[in-house]
């Protein structure tokens, strides 16, 4: 099932059409999303993604989202939704239609999580490094690059998600110019190496992870040391365990890089799913 509610809490049915041709939206990709997980009614870590959808705002200049209406709005899909205990729910926001008066587009959108994310979370995912093709030090020098906004701009994401499975692997990682790891086309790179866990920093123009931020701080106080710094290729291959998080894949082992298996992390992977997992009991 599907549920869609409009910004100002209208109920609307998923199946029609609702946004207008001219949305820039959708003619340019111009917008900010977010995607929650919800788990039996309760949608987690909304608040960071709340925060999120304000950071992205304000880096495509958008107007600030009205933070009661969004949380109203995702609202009215919770109270709607019979589905599964499961819903990915994805708010949208654009700067709305050409020539318009300026008002943005919002909605939220409570869909079943796909069948490939649920089969990845089980089995683990093969996944290819891809160039990304940017130095880290561009970030603060071009802004209008909009590097780390979850912007709708992402058809280069899903062309190297095609690209990842048209090369034996479920997905991908981007490496920049520098060689330094950055994150997955819809994911955080998580490594661990002992007691400690590491991922990237969000000034290397990625997105900052709300379930990297919730599974470390989940560590943090069950004892691991956690670091947010930059990584190296090598530093991949050569941990005990490589994971993707994101709300939707929670945390998902790599067991295949670049077509070469890595140690067998499965034990690992039920560690970090416990420690994931006790931030919502
Ligand atoms: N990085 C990118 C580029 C993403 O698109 C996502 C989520 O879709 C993430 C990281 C992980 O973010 P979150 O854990 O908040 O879902």
């Amino acid at each position: 099932m599907r549920v869609l509610a409009m910004l100002d809490g209208t109920l609307a049915d998923p199946e029609a059409r609702h946004l207008r041709v001219d949305d820039l939206g959708l003619i340019r990709g111009d917008g900010i999303f977010e995607t929650i997980l919800v788990v039996a009614g309760e949608p987690r870590e909304l608040g960071p993604h709340l925060d999120r959808l304000a950071r992205s705002a304000a880096m495509l200049q958008l107007p600030p989202p009205d933070r009661p209406q969004w949380e109203r709005c995702v609202r009215v899909v919770l109270d709607a939704w019979q589905g599964d205990s499961e819903m990915a729910l994805k708010l949208v926001y654009t700067r709305g239609p050409e020539f318009g008066d300026g008002t943005p587009t919002g909605f939220a959108l409570g869909m079943p999580i796909g069948a490939r994310t649920l089969r990845n979370r089980a089995t683990g995912v093969r996944a290819v490094t891809l160039d990304r093709g940017y130095e880290p030090e561009i970030v603060a020098r071009a802004p209008w690059l909009l590097l780390g906004a979850k912007s709708l701009s992402y058809a280069v994401n899903m062309a190297a998600i095609r690209y990842a499975e048209a090369h034996d692997a479920e997905e991908a990682i981007f490496i920049a110019a520098d060689g330094s790891v950055l994150e997955g086309p819809t994911s955080s790179v998580v490594v661990v190496r002992g007691r400690t866990l590491r991922t990237t920093p969000p000034s290397s123009g990625i997105l900052p992870g709300t379930t990297q931020g919730a599974l470390f701080r989940a560590a943090e106080q069950a004892g691991w040391v956690t670091k947010v710094e930059p990584l190296t290729f090598a530093e991949l291959t050569e941990a005990d365990g490589l994971f993707l998080a994101s709300s939707v894949r929670k945390i998902t082992r790599v067991h295949t890089l670049d077509g070469v298996a890595l140690p067998d992390a499965t034990w690992l992977h039920g560690e970090l799913g416990a420690l994931y997992e006790s931030e919502y009991r």
